[in-house]
Formats: C-alpha cells, structure tokens, sequence
C-alpha cells in the first residue's frame, strides 16, 4: 500500500503532472472529508492540471506572437466603422478560416482599424492555446534578408511558414527591394502549399501590388494568385478612427472653451 502512496507522487513527478502533485494532498485530504467517488477524484485532478497546462500554453502563444500591443474583436466599435460587416468579423472570429486554410485581407487607408482587427483575430487564435506570429511586412523583409546572407534563411522560412497563423501587417507601406520581394514571396508561397492560414492588411489596392514586390508584376500577381486563391478580402473605406476620435475631442474643447468666453 505504501508503495502505491509513494508513486502516486513520484508518477506525477515523472508525468510531469505538476500541478496534480502539487494539489494532490489537498485533495485527498477534501476527497476524504467530502465523501468524494474515487473518479471524482482523478476527475479533480486531472481538471487542475489540464486547466494549469492550457493556461500556459495560451501565455506561450501570446509570447511567441510577438503582437505589438494587445488588441481584443469585442473591443471594436461598429458603430464607428459602417464599412466594416460586424456578421463577418463575427464569422473570422470563430477562426474556422485558420482550420480552412483561408487567408484574410483586409485593405483600406490609414486608421480605419485594420490592424486592430489582424490582431484581434491572433489574440483569439492566442487565447486557444494556438500557434500564431505577428510581424510588419518590412520588418519581415528585413530578417528574411539578413537571415539569407548569414545563411539562416531555411530555419527562418520554416518558422514563418509552421505557425497556423501569419499575420503580415502594413504589406505596400514601404517599397520592398528586389531580394526583400522574392523572399516575400516566398513566405506567401510556402504558406501557400502548406495550406496554412495569412492575415494581411495593405493600404494598397491589389492594382498597385507590382509596387508592392519591386515593381515585378509577375511575381506581384503570383503572388495574388495564390493569396486570392483562399482568402476573404474586406475592403474599409471609412474615416479614420483616430481622426474621429480627435475631431470629437476637438468638438468637447471647442465647447467649453465657448462656455468659458464671457458672454456679449
Ligand atoms: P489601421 O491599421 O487601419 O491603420 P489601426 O487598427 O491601427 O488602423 O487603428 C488605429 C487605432 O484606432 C487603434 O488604436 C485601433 O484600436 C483604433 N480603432 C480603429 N478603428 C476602431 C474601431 N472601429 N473601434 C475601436 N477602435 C478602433
Ligand atoms: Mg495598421
């Protein structure tokens, strides 16, 4: 019997079941007062050590997403945005499309929340525990480039194209050179293959996407080609969100400081 009570804890220990060894004694100790079934028990358990595991894969994820700054979907304003289709975004947000395989581009000029939302849809891919990598188009061009002189690049393009998520933000924002868009290019094609899911956002219309990849404009509509090939494309052609946002602010000042002015 002693030797059943000894492995019970030097078993988790070996499991690597920490928090049901650490919880273990309590446990007992509550599934002795309470009258617990002995499934009740393992059930105990194996509920706090399952919760503890997901907890930390969920902290790793959002590490290793590398998001700029935390963004949440329900903390998007509708109402602010009529172009944006709330059904839509509520559909993205199940991430069915990251298990498809779909890619998601959203397009539009500066601060319509674009990026808010890419980044919405990562936290929640996050949140479950799941593989996800933010990055900005030049900065992925950047370390892909520096990657291939120092001949790092199969490793880096493996850790690009591995996570169920990509998303590229600001893609069309800063010229890319030649070497900077064919390894762009090879990002979106071994995704591509891979059947992996890519958020994308770009000011830039897909007509002006031979800027975007150096100006080649074979590589720039290979490029599409495959992006389009799965993807959902929402187009934001609203006012910018901040703009607003100060115009209101300016609007509440304006009025007080007529409050202020003596009258006559
Ligand atoms: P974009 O990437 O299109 O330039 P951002 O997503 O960076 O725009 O939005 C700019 C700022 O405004 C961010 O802080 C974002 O959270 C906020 N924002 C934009 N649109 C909305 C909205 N409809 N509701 C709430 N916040 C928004
Ligand atoms: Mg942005």
């Amino acid at each position: 019997m002693r030797l059943y009570e000894e492995l019970a804890k030097t078993g988790l220990e070996d499991l690597k079941m920490m928090t049901a060894l650490e919880t273990l004694d309590t446990a007992s100790q509550e599934a002795a007062a309470g009258g617990w079934s002995y499934t009740h028990f393992l059930g105990y358990l194996l509920d706090g050590e399952l919760k503890a595991r997901h907890r930390l894969r969920v902290k790793m994820s959002l590490q290793f997403a590398r998001f700029p700054y935390l963004k949440r979907i329900e903390d998007f304003d509708y109402g602010a945005q009529p172009a944006v289709d709330r059904r839509l975004i509520e559909e993205l947000h199940t991430l069915r499309f990251v298990d498809e395989g779909r890619n998601i581009i959203f397009l539009g000029p500066p601060g319509v929340g674009k990026t808010h939302l890419a980044i919405g849809l990562g936290v929640a891919l996050a949140e479950e525990g799941r593989r996800v990598y933010f990055t900005t188009a030049i900065d992925l061009a950047t370390r892909l480039s520096k990657a291939l002189h120092e001949n790092r690049l199969p490793r880096i393009m493996k850790n690009l194209t591995r996570p169920k998520l990509l998303i590229i933000d600001e893609v069309g924002y800063l010229k890319l050179d030649k070497v900077q868009a064919s390894l762009l290019f090879q990002v979106i094609s071994g995704r591509y293959e891979l059947e992996s899911a890519t958020v994308i956002t770009s000011n830039k219309a897909f007509g002006e996407w031979g800027d975007v990849f150096a100006e080649d404009a074979v590589m720039a509509s290979a490029a599409l080609d495959r992006l389009l090939h799965r993807s959902t494309v929402l187009k934001i052609n609203g006012d910018s969100y901040r703009m607003m946002e100060k115009k209101k602010a300016g609007v509440k000042l304006a009025n007080e400081e007529s409050k202020k002015a003596p009258k006559g």
